[in-house]
């Protein structure tokens, strides 16, 4: 059930709503949007009779939705939603770029990339301290100590920190360091986390499972969404198939079928979603051009002693290429607004 304010609704008739909705034994999500406030319903395994919330106060109207996601859905908040990172945004009129190293390795590396990550003009910095590899011998991050250098980046160079937890003791930890929580596509379908990560006070980078459907991967978004944490972002980062001239298959479809669906921003990861340097900056033109609301890239100042990914890093002079490329395909598909 989704209920429809009236545009002239005030705040206590939104409060009412909820207030019914949590007598029922049922959840309340009001969304803002532009012109009028809609309320999500969820906890119900049936039907919700509508009749009770017809006659409420400022109610334009009950919908029964018979989509499988609620809350991701534009029929819930037909306009975009823009997540706000400090006074950085994703999916607002700027191009979010999150850029750095697959991993943090060392103070070193990660300064050396970051310096360049901030020149560029981006404003998001990315890093795993937490690497989900295929092998178990293979480096697996730096951990906790990996995240205090990631704050210390943040410190110095004011960039927002986005980074992955695999578990929920790693989401108490990244919390405590970090400014976007990333869930990787081997956790995509991991429930209990996507639960947690609902329950964080900060925004959610959810990219897409390495086989995963449409529906599925909104429907993983959905999971936080449902535990009251609406700041989500998607991020497309390729697909399993049967080509082997790349790592994974970059769906760049997705883009314009979430939008179709969904209010929230989605992402395109170019660096993974090829795996090799050199088709990174021509999949990430394209990612702009099809619509995303920014990109995520991997840089190494090393790329040939990267411990992690090293095969799909920029290099620094190759990144700062990339983003003068990008910006201006943006600037042709989304003018800024004439202030
Ligand atoms: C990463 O961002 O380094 C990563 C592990 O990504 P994914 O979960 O998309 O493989
Ligand atoms: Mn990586």
């Amino acid at each position: 059930m989704l209920i429809v304010m009236k545009a002239g609704a005030t705040a206590q008739d939104v409060e009412e709503v909820v207030r019914v909705v949590s007598e029922m034994g049922l959840r309340a999500h009001p969304l803002p949007g532009a012109s009028r406030t809609a309320i999500g319903i969820t906890g119900n395994t049936g039907p919700v009779d509508s009749v009770r919330f017809e006659s409420l106060r400022g109610v334009a109207e009950a919908i029964r939705v018979t989509k499988p996601y609620k809350l991701i859905s534009l029929d819930l908040k037909p306009e975009k939603t823009v997540v706000r990172v400090g006074d950085a945004t994703i999916g607002g009129d700027e191009l979010a770029i999150i850029a750095g190293p697959c991993a943090v390795e060392s103070r070193e590396q990660t300064f050396a990339v970051a310096e360049a990550v901030r020149r560029s003009g981006a404003r998001f910095f990315r890093g795993g301290a937490f690497k989900p590899r295929t092998s178990p011998y293979a480096f697996q991050g730096l951990g906790e100590e990996g995240l205090q250098i990631l704050a210390e980046v943040r410190e110095r160079y004011g960039l927002k920190i986005v980074t992955e937890a695999m578990d929920e003791r790693g989401a108490d930890l990244v919390e405590q360091y970090a400014d976007v929580l990333q869930i990787g596509a081997r956790n995509m379908q991991n429930f209990s986390l996507l639960r947690r990560a609902g329950r964080s006070r900060l925004p959610v980078l959810l990219k897409r499972g390495l086989s995963a459907m449409l529906d599925e991967w909104l429907l993983a978004a959905e999971y936080v969404m449902a535990e009251g944490n609406y700041n989500v972002v998607l991020c497309e980062r390729g697909v399993r198939t049967f080509a082997q001239h790349t790592r994974n298959t970059l769906d760049l479809a997705a883009v314009p079928a979430v939008r179709r669906l969904s209010h929230l921003p989605v992402l395109v990861d170019p660096s993974h979603g090829t795996g090799k340097n050199y088709m990174v900056t021509p999949l990430a033109r394209a990612g702009v051009a099809v619509g995303a609301d920014g990109l995520i890239i991997e840089v190494h100042d090393h790329p040939e002693r990267a411990l992690s990914d090293g095969p799909q890093a920029l290099t620094l002079e190759q990144y700062e290429h990339l983003v003068a490329e990008v910006r201006a395909i943006h600037e042709v598909i989304a003018p800024a607004p004439v202030s």
